[in-house]
């Protein structure tokens, strides 16, 4: 019989290959889609006692006759009858078709698509000029044979496929002769289709036969041919957690990611079905700290099928750094992102993940603190953003979030909180939490906050004067201060002031005579009134302003900050000895050789001594010691 397809767009097909020109690839996805289906359907049939046909061990065959310039994709599956062609194929596929472009070509201008998936049978005109369907039903009926141009005639007549089962051909195009090429259509194949469900052959390979235990010493083994799989129908997210041990999830990994060597420092399983169904496995990774260097990310799939390893608005941004697969059929496609954004089950499905990340990350803190610790350096980025990025993330955080201190110490909040509490509360009651974020850099701070019997935090990765920002909102009356932010004794102000060892007058004349060979667009000068004992001159980075510089480098902060000079102050000690004998030096010009020698001290402590000004101080330095 010759029939017309019931299509109201004319010429379905040359727009088709227009709007969908870049996507060509995926019509194999699609076919195999509709192969494993129809697979899973018969088996699902015969379970349930409803044919008395054998399942028997189907497979999904894909075939590339260059000769022909044909692909073949073959099933053992329910098949269809002449009517079902009709109905399922003229009828279901190309109202499908028709649909599918009315929503495309609004959704065109935004370019907000992010898969073709649902394309369907259709797809297979983007790259073939004829396409025909050999079937024959599971129900004993004629076997049917369809086949169509791309103009919206079919022919529909009986088949002689013997075997149950579909056989679709592809007549391939001329613009599309890649997909005659077995190397391109095994890429396709491993890419969409390696975790499906059932099994697909491509090709065969040669294998050696293993000798039996009691083969002679020079025996040689055998080979044969077997039929070349292309994928692991069983993958482990499919699989129940208390059926994998530690093995099957770092091989899994392996194969997911043939070109990582690093092992993952842990996996993540998810496991829900209601009320969205969602499976996957995640790992945490070792991260560089080059995050812009992640290629291998999470891949999200749709009962196996491969769909996109663009995740970011399906998982919450902070864990896109890690990797694995999620596989969950509720997530739309063909809609735009800010559909996708506001759709429930993606948010909820968004928060699932975010919940389990952090429920997993503390039961492994329980567990095995001291690993946890081994491994904080490799995962405090993610957790650090996340908190930065999630609220619900940030409250549980609590529980596992680490602050490590310059002995490698590692303290949970509370931890901290009640260590330092006692002494490092200040007289307006707040506390104040010391941190450095390099210990050869600010060893001498980190050293006269020691002498005083502080705590200090090492705190160095490259969001931290953000997390830094998001604490001191959050919790109450503590702030944070690096411990070169100012002198000690200012850094905790404590009730009892030191006593002055100048009069007033004596210090309007070291003001006058500091500012007066100090420059002053580089340093602030501040007098203090501190311990003897503490150094005469210190240079400090006053705390706010180099955080906000830091947080708008990184992105945030006070708009404009990063352009901002860095703000130095210098801190003179006016109870040490030192600086009351160059008060009292005769010359002038001996008061300028001290005070500049006590400057380029204070600045080689803080590493800002460079170039001619450490030129001139060494010379100065030999002058002083001849
Ligand atoms: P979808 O798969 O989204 O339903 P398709 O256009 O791909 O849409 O296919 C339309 C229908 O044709 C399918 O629902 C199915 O009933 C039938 N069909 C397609 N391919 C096969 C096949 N290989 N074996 C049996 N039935 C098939």
């Amino acid at each position: 019989m010759k029939g017309q397809i019931n299509v109201s767009v004319e010429n379905i097909f040359p727009l088709i290959k227009k709007f969908l020109y870049s996507d060509h690839e995926i019509f194999l996805r699609e076919l195999i889609s509709n192969a494993t289906d129809a697979t899973l359907k018969i088996k699902h049939l015969t379970q349930i006692g409803e044919t008395k046909v054998e399942y028997g061990d189907p497979k999904i065959e894909v075939k590339v006759d260059k000769d022909a310039k044909t692909l073949h994709v073959i099933d053992q599956g329910i098949g269809m009858t002449a009517d079902e062609v009709k109905k399922y194929i003229n009828e279901v596929a190309f109202s499908g078709a028709e649909e599918f472009l009315d929503k495309y070509k609004d959704k065109m201008e935004g370019s907000g698509i992010i898969g073709h998936f649902g394309l369907g049978f259709y797809s297979s005109f983007m790259v073939a000029d004829k396409v025909e369907i050999h079937t024959k039903s599971y129900k004993d009926e004629a076997a049917a044979h369809w086949s169509c141009d791309g103009s919206p005639e079919f022919i529909l007549e009986e088949g002689t496929r013997e075997q149950r089962g579909t056989e679709i051909i592809l007549h391939i195009g001329a613009d599309d002769v890649e997909f005659l090429e077995e190397n391109r259509i095994r890429e396709l194949l491993v890419k969409y289709n390696r975790f499906m469900p059932v099994p697909i052959k491509f090709g065969t390979r040669e294998e050696t036969i293993p000798l039996p235990d009691d083969a002679p010493e020079d025996a040689k083994p055998e080979t044969r041919t077997v039929d070349n799989i292309i994928n692991n129908p069983e993958p482990a997210w499919t699989k129940q957690p208390k059926d994998l041990n530690d093995e099957d999830y770092l091989n899994f990994y392996r194969e997911l990611y043939p070109m990582q060597f690093e092992e993952p420092l842990f996996n993540i399983h998810l496991n829900v079905d209601y009320p969205f169904n969602l499976t996957g496995i995640l790992y945490f990774p070792k991260l560089s700290n080059d995050l812009n260097l992640q290629k291998d990310r999470i891949q999200l799939f749709q009962n196996q099928v491969f769909i996109t390893d663009n995740v970011e608005d399906i998982v919450p941004e902070f864990l896109t750094m890690l990797r694995g697969v999620i596989d969950s059929p509720d997530i739309p496609l063909n809609v735009s992102r800010s559909y996708l954004q506001a759709d429930s089950n993606v948010k909820k499905i968004s928060s699932y993940i975010t919940r389990k990340v952090a429920d997993k990350l503390k039961t492994l803190f329980n567990n095995d603190r001291e690993d946890f610790e081994k491994k904080w350096n490799d995962i405090k980025i993610v957790i650090e953003y996340g908190m930065l990025s999630e609220e619900k993330f940030f409250e549980k955080a609590d529980a596992f979030a680490l602050y490590p201190d310059v002995d490698g110490n590692y303290y949970t909040y509370d931890e901290l909180y009640n260590k330092i509490k006692a002494k490092q509360t200040d007289k307006d009651d707040k506390l104040v939490i010391l941190y450095a974020s390099d210990t050869d850099k600010q060893h001498s701070y980190i050293a006269a906050a020691r002498d005083k019997g502080y705590e200090v935090l090492l705190l160095d990765s490259p969001i931290v004067s953000h997390l830094i920002q998001k604490l001191e909102t959050s919790k109450e009356n503590i702030s944070f201060a690096r411990v070169d932010a100012d002198h000690i004794d200012n850094l905790i102000k404590k009730e009892d002031e030191a006593i002055s060892k100048m009069t007033d007058e004596e210090k309007t004349k070291l003001d006058e005579l500091l500012k007066d060979i100090i420059p002053s667009e580089k340093f602030t000068v501040q007098l203090e009134a501190m311990d003897s004992q503490a150094a005469p001159f210190i240079i400090t980075q006053p705390e706010f302003m180099r955080r906000m510089k830091e947080m708008q480098q990184t992105g945030g902060g006070m708009f404009g900050m990063s352009n901002m000079p860095d703000m130095f102050n210098l801190v003179v000690n006016t109870n040490n000895d030192l600086v009351h004998a160059i008060l009292n030096t005769k010359t002038r010009k001996k008061q300028e050789r001290l005070i500049n020698q006590g400057l380029d001290l204070a600045r080689l402590s803080q590493g800002l001594l460079k170039g001619e000004e450490l030129t001139s101080f060494i010379k100065r330095s030999y002058d002083m010691i001849k």
